[in-house]
């Protein structure tokens, strides 16, 4: 999962990023509206932390903007639905309600406990791949975002950070096929050195530890996981 931190502290958006990286996610940093307005416009990002006192103007104006984005097509950037949750210091009562009314989902009042941000952020990615439930359940494997586990007919399978992503985001879309580059920029930020096989290794390890049929190639296309009801 591709996370966006707008953040100009550079402290606190070292410490994000540092921290959520260990925990498998890909992290950006923009510290102005303006880099962040960019990357909206050129990368996906499943989710947006949002700082308010920016150094070129407020965090609300940015909300307000990407809300309003009239996607020209499916997929088009910057996508008008992405999760927004927003970061204050501000711990006025009023500032919390105009965000949330700007078009965030979800807020919390620096400083915050990391491991609150990233349970928040959970609900959120869960809310916007359109499921309610915590775990993933396909065929013999549950898969449990929050605790990073997979388990195959019962059995627990050990996954390096990237292929458990990997599979987060094929059992996110499954039935639908993604490309090689739409991974990648999944799965990667800004600064990775991406090798030009490295989805392909990776989803060979995880065809090796979870059963050849799960992970279909589409031959030129891309990658996906069939749905249950075989579309
Ligand atoms: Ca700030």
């Amino acid at each position: 999962m591709r996370i966006l931190v707008v953040e100009d502290d550079a402290g606190i958006a070292l410490g994000l990023r540092t921290n959520l990286q260990q925990r498998g996610y890909a992290v950006d940093v923009c510290a102005s509206l303006a880099s962040a307005w960019a990357a909206l416009s050129s990368e996906p990002f499943d989710l947006v932390l949002l700082d308010l006192g920016l150094a070129d103007g407020d965090g609300g104006d940015l909300l307000l903007r990407l809300r309003q984005a009239r996607a020209a097509a499916p997929g088009a950037l910057p996508d008008p639905l992405t999760p927004v949750l927003i970061m204050t210091a501000r711990d006025q009562v009023a500032d919390r309600i105009s965000g949330l009314n700007l078009g965030a989902d979800d807020y919390l009042v620096k400083p915050f406990d990391l491991d609150e941000l990233e349970a928040r952020m959970r609900a959120l990615l869960r809310r916007a791949a359109g499921r309610a439930h915590p775990l993933l359940v396909h065929g013999e494997l549950v898969v449990d975002p929050a605790a990073r586990t997979v388990l195959r007919a019962g059995e627990a399978v050990e996954l390096a950070p990237r292929e458990f992503a990997l599979l987060l985001l094929l059992l996110e879309s499954r039935g639908r096929v993604l490309s090689r580059q739409q991974l990648e920029a999944r799965l990667y930020n800004w600064q990775d050195a991406v090798g030009s096989n490295a989805v392909e290794v990776h989803v060979h390890h995880l065809r090796r530890k979870l059963g050849e049929g799960l992970i279909q190639t589409l031959r030129g296309v891309g990658y996906f996981i069939p749905r249950e009801d075989g579309a």
